[in-house]
């Protein structure tokens, strides 16, 4: 029996990708190349369902997009014009079979699948609601409170179904849905996680969570979705709806910082262009004498290129990163995660022995990573080590999203940044200042009454309401546990 708050368990917080194309015969293979450019948001899970028109086709498994969608054999069997395709980081065997995307029910209207990148901050709350009145669950993921919302309510086309059921839920999503003849796409109000829209030469129209996933394809991209906007493609071509009152978009800023692939472009901005110039401006704002810069690859690498322009201090390559190893951050024990941080990195000791060090990474969660990296860096010789970090930092755990341990876990939530340095073993660390942040997104600084990007995890500003977190779930035996994406 599932009795488990998710916010007490640190790995239940999701990252995920979305991927969805009208009108392309072969729209299966598309979906699995768009899930493959968008492994880096979830290597635990792939999907995709497609619809011929008539019938539905599926196939979901555990593992990268290659484990489930490699073969010709199972592409064959997902017959049709359009699709929809989900990735997801997950938890524990378990629960995760039942839990990976793209759901699929069948309603009064037909059958509906959804994948959802995002998490739902009331989840919990409605849940529990439904379970009274008899609902029965058949995951533990958040999106499973939008299919029984969707099933129950009294409206009486999917669109307007879908559109009351997200009237409900708070929190973030963006989400692709497939009915029998259209391809939907939904982006929260404020726009939290990003949804994009494209087409590919012959007309198909294509939905994904990011730009890198148009590219693979061969499609031009069109625009972002908007926050709160609906998206239906079918036959008639596309429709946009905007049902939820306006409200100002509060794109998520660790996209830019961490999350998102460098190639990408998210809402008009280049990840990698940010990330360069964060490095410029953490030069601007931590100087420091050394020798060299180095990333801790791959994550830090576009920073310390901007840090190390910005310096004139050489940059090189003093680590150098496994391919074959997953993210370290989200193995499933201490044990591993410690033991992951060696497996993944080893030190190039020429480029680093009897050098000041500069060293550069994204961010600070555990400190985990740090600490092992800094431990490497000295055992091959360097005879300063500081490190610079291109995110303010970590004090509050997301509930939007993005994969972050309970707060007490969080290395800055309990220590100063002197304090976190000599923990990491440094002789300096610095981390970005938020105005610093907000400069290199292009903003003059962040406006504090009405801030331009969601950055709760670094200041504990979270725009939408935590309606799970401020009781109400747990209660009365039904204390269910359900997974954000
Ligand atoms: P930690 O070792 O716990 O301090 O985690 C920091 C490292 O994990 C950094 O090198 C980041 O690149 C990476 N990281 C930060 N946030 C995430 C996330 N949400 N998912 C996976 N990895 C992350």
């Amino acid at each position: 029996m599932l009795t488990t708050n998710p916010f007490e368990d640190d790995h239940l917080h999701e990252e995920c990708g979305v991927f969805g194309i009208y009108g392309h015969h072969d729209a299966a293979s598309h979906t699995a190349l768009g899930l493959h450019a968008l492994q880096h948001r979830g290597q635990e899970a792939a999907g995709i369902v497609t619809s011929d028109g008539e019938h539905f086709h599926s196939h979901r498994g555990p593992g990268h997009v290659a484990d489930n969608f490699g073969s010709e054999a199972v592409i064959k069997t997902l017959e049709g014009h359009m699709a929809i395709g989900h990735v997801r980081y997950s938890t524990t065997g378990e629960t995760m079979l039942r839990n990976v995307q793209p759901l699929f029910a069948d309603f009064e209207f037909g059958g509906l699948a959804i994948g959802h990148n995002g998490n739902l901050t009331n989840a919990l709350t409605i849940r529990k609601q439904l379970v009274r009145r008899g609902c029965l669950f058949q995951s533990t993921t958040d999106t499973e409170v939008i299919v029984h919302l969707i099933a129950i309510s009294l409206y009486a086309t999917v669109e307007e179904r879908m559109i009351d059921a997200l009237r409900q839920v708070e929190g973030a999503y963006s989400l692709v849905a497939l009915t029998q003849t259209s391809v939907i796409g939904v982006r929260d109000p404020l726009g939290i996680r990003p949804l994009v829209l494209g087409r590919l030469p012959g007309g198909a129209w294509i939905l994904a969570s990011e730009t890198c996933a148009l590219d693979i394809v061969g499609a031009q991209f069109v625009r972002d979705v908007e926050p709160g906007e609906v998206i239906i493609l079918d036959h008639t071509g596309l429709r946009s709806i905007k049902p939820f009152a306006k409200s100002h978009c509060r794109f998520c800023i660790f996209e830019y910082i961490y999350f998102a692939r460098p190639d990408s472009v998210l809402e008009g901005t280049s990840v990698y262009g940010v990330r360069k110039q964060i490095g410029r401006e953490l030069a601007k704002e931590s100087a420091v004498d050394a020798d060299v810069v180095i990333p801790v690859p791959d994550s830090g690498v576009p920073a310390a290129l901007g840090y190390a322009a910005e310096a004139n201090i050489p940059f090189e390559l003093g680590i150098i990163r496994n391919h074959y190893v997953g993210r370290t951050f989200i193995e499933p024990t201490d044990t591993i995660r410690h033991l992951g941080v060696k497996l993944k990195h080893n030190a190039n000791r020429l480029h680093i022995a009897g050098k000041r060090v500069i060293l550069v990474d994204d961010s600070i969660v555990r400190g985990t990573t740090s600490t092992k990296i800094v431990e490497m860096v000295r055992q091959a010789g360097a005879t300063e080590v500081h490190m610079r970090i291109s995110s303010p930092p970590t004090t509050h755990s997301c509930f939007y999203g993005i994969d972050t341990p309970e707060r007490e876990k969080l290395l800055a939530f309990k220590h100063d940044v002197a304090a976190m340095a000599k923990l990491i073993g440094v002789d300096s660390l610095a981390f970005i200042s938020l105005d610093g942040l907000y400069r290199a997104v292009g903003e003059e600084k962040r406006n504090n009454h009405q801030p331009q990007f969601c950055d709760a995890c670094f200041t504990g500003d979270y725009p939408v309401a935590l309606a799970d977190q401020s009781g109400g779930q747990g209660q009365d035996g039904l204390s269910a546990m359900t997974e954000g994406n």
